[in-house]
C-alpha cells in the first residue's frame, strides 16, 4: 500500500520511518528537502510537491507545524485536495485548531475525500518507539481504513467516532493539562529551592510517592535540573497550542484562567529567545520570579 506523509519534523520523521519499517511503500515530502534524507535511504520516494504524495482515492498523512502550514499543503499551490480524488483519505496528526479541522472536513467532504484527524500523545522518543496514543476521529470507513497505519505508528488507538473535532480538543485539552502540570512543579520547587530542599530530591519523592505518573517522573527530571535543550517539543510550538487553548475557548464562551497563565508564561520565555527550547522551559518564570538562579 503506498501512502503520502508530509512533514518530516521531529515528529514525522520518526512516524514515516515506522511506516517503512511496517512495510508500507512512502511518497513523502517536506519544505526543507534535507530531512527527508534519512528516509529515503531507508526507502522512501521523495517528491517535488505536496500534491505528488498523493495517489488518487489514497491516504495522506500530515505532521506539519500548525494550522497555517496545514492549510498550505492541504489547499495552497500544490496541495493534497487537489490531487486526492474520490475516496481518498487526508489523515491529519498535527495539534490543530478544531476550527481548521471543521473547515478541512468541510473542504475534503465537497471534494468526495474524507479527513480524518488523529492528533498524537508522546514526544519524538515516544514515536520512534511506537509508543504514541493517537486520537482518531472521522467518517467510520475511512477510521477503519486507517487503523492499520495507527497500529504502525502508535501503542493504543482511541477511536472518538464520527466527528474530527472532539479528537482536536480532546489533543488541546490534554497539552492544557500538561501545561498546568509544569507550571505546578516550577511552582513548587522553586518554594522548596528557597527552603534548602533540593529540587531533585523534591521530585524523586514526590514521585516516588502521590505523583507517580509518567508525566511528572520525566518532566519533573527536566524541569529540576533546568534541562531544556535538546528540545523535544518546541516551546514555541507550545504556545502555538496555549493560543489555540485559548481561541477554542473563547468560541464558546469558557474561561480557562491557568491556559491565559501559561500563554503569559510561553511568550515571555518566547520574549527571552527561548522559543527553540523544550516548552518544559516555561518552568523558568516561576524560578525567575522568585529570584532564583537558573543558569540560563
Ligand atoms: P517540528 O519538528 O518543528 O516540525 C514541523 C514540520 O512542519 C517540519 O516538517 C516543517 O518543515 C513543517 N512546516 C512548518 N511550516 C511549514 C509550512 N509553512 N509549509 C510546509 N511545512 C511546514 O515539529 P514537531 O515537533 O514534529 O511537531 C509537528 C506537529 O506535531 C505539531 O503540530 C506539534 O504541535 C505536534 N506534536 C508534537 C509533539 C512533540 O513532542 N514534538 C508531540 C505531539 C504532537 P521544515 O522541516 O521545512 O521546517
Amino acid at each position: 500500500m503506498r501512502i503520502g506523509f508530509i512533514g518530516l519534523g521531529s515528529m514525522g520523521q520518526a512516524m514515516a520511518a515506522n511506516l517503512l519499517q511496517a512495510g508500507f511503500e512512502l511518497r513523502v515530502w517536506n519544505r526543507s528537502r534535507d530531512k527527508a534524507e534519512p528516509l529515503v535511504r531507508q526507502g522512501a520516494t521523495l517528491v517535488e510537491h505536496p500534491a505528488d504524495t498523493v495517489e488518487p482515492g489514497g491516504i495522506v498523512i500530515t505532521m506539519v507545524s500548525d494550522d497555517a502550514a496545514l492549510r498550505q499543503v492541504v489547499d495552497g499551490e500544490h496541495g493534497i485536495a487537489q490531487r486526492l480524488g474520490s475516496g481518498g483519505i487526508h489523515l491529519s496528526m498535527s495539534t490543530i485548531a478544531p476550527q481548521t479541522a471543521r473547515e478541512l472536513a468541510a473542504l475534503h467532504a465537497a471534494r468526495g475525500t474524507h479527513y480524518v484527524a488523529a492528533p498524537v500523545f508522546g514526544r519524538p522518543d515516544a514515536a520512534a518507539a511506537r509508543m504514541l496514543f493517537i486520537l482518531c476521529a472521522g467518517p467510520a470507513s475511512a477510521r477503519q481504513s486507517v487503523q492499520p497505519l495507527l497500529e504502525a505508528m502508535g501503542q493504543r488507538v482511541f477511536d472518538l467516532g464520527d466527528d474530527p473535532v472532539g479528537a482536536h480538543v480532546l489533543k488541546l485539552s490534554g497539552n492544557f493539562m500538561i501545561l498546568g502540570v509544569i507550571e505546578a512543579m516550577a511552582e513548587a520547587m522553586a518554594l522548596g529551592e528557597r527552603y534548602g530542599v533540593a529540587r531533585e530530591r523534591m521530585m524523586e519523592v514526590l514521585t516516588q510517592s502521590i505523583f507517580p505518573a509518567p508525566l511528572f517522573v520525566n518532566y519533573g527530571k527536566q524541569i529540576a535540573a533546568h534541562a531544556y535543550q535538546p528540545a523535544r517539543f518546541k516551546l514555541s510550538l507550545g504556545l502555538k497550542d496555549a493560543d489555540l487553548v485559548l481561541a477554542a475557548a473563547r468560541q464558546v464562551a469558557v474561561p480557562m484562567p491557568l491556559a491565559q497563565l501559561m500563554q503569559g508564561r510561553l511568550l515571555s520565555a518566547v520574549a527571552r529567545s527561548r522559543g527553540e527550547l523544550d516548552w518544559t522551559a516555561a518552568a523558568l518564570g516561576a524560578s525567575e520570579d522568585a529570584g532564583l538562579r537558573t543558569g540560563s
